[in-house]
């Protein structure tokens, strides 16, 4: 089984990947926990240079260049981890996937979406999550909650957050098989509980 957790920052995604590791480990099953950007060793170098820039370099990374860098990541993640642990047969637990790409590049960066999802399927011989949740929050409420220091994409700014949550939104609808959409003001037991009612649900068939 292929999961993944998709929404802006700060609303909570890496909380409840670790509920959900607990509880498919309990059950005695293989989990392979992993993320984007930055689930390789490859997809760490190329998270550097998205999220901190490259040195030596003033210039803005291209929307297009951006674009291809998370598809780059993507690919590696899904050829080297995602795939094998899925043969395996183990439940697959991934915070980000390219849905992100779908809200961020596309919906943030205004590129288009037909051509990130096409950019995406290519990338990743057309792996879709079985079950995709969306924690969905305001960002005025998901930037106060975040405890680090904001990265490159994180100062983007206001408009470009409720412009990327609006783009997950509609993927949501667009998509509404694969994706449940959790509201995130919930508390972190709340937003579990619905998480685990659906996944003991789909894990059983
Ligand atoms: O979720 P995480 O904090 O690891 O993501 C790193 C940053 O990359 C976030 O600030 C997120 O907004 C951004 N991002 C993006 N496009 C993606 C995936 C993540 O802009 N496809
Ligand atoms: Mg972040």
């Amino acid at each position: 089984i292929f999961i993944s957790f998709e929404g802006i920052d700060g609303v909570g995604k890496t909380t409840q990947v670790e509920r959900l590791r607990a509880y498919v480990e309990a059950q005695g099953r293989e989990c392979v926990v992993t993320r984007e950007p930055g689930g390789t060793v490859l997809g760490v170098a190329i998270r550097k240079l998205l999220l901190g820039g490259v040195e030596g370099s003033d210039a803005d990374i291209a929307p297009r260049a951006e674009a291809l860098l998370f598809a780059a990541d993507r690919a590696q993640h899904v050829a080297e981890v995602i795939r094998p642990a899925l043969e395996r047969g183990a439940v697959v637990i991934t915070d980000r996937y390219l849905d992100s790409s779908l809200a961020y590049q596309a919906g943030g960066r205004e590129l288009t979406a037909g051509e990130i999802r096409d950019l995406s399927m290519w990338a990743t011989c057309e792996l879709l999550p079985n079950r995709t949740y969306l924690l969905d929050l305001d960002p005025v409420q998901s930037h106060a909650r975040l405890q680090h220091d904001e990265d490159r994409m994180e100062s983007a700014g206001n408009d470009f957050q409720r412009r990327t949550r609006q783009a997950f939104l509609d993927l949501a609808k667009a998509e509404s098989q694969r994706f449940r959409v959790i509201d995130a003001s919930q508390s972190i037991d709340e937003v579990w509980s619905h998480i685990q009612d659906d996944f003991a649900q789909i894990s059983q068939t």
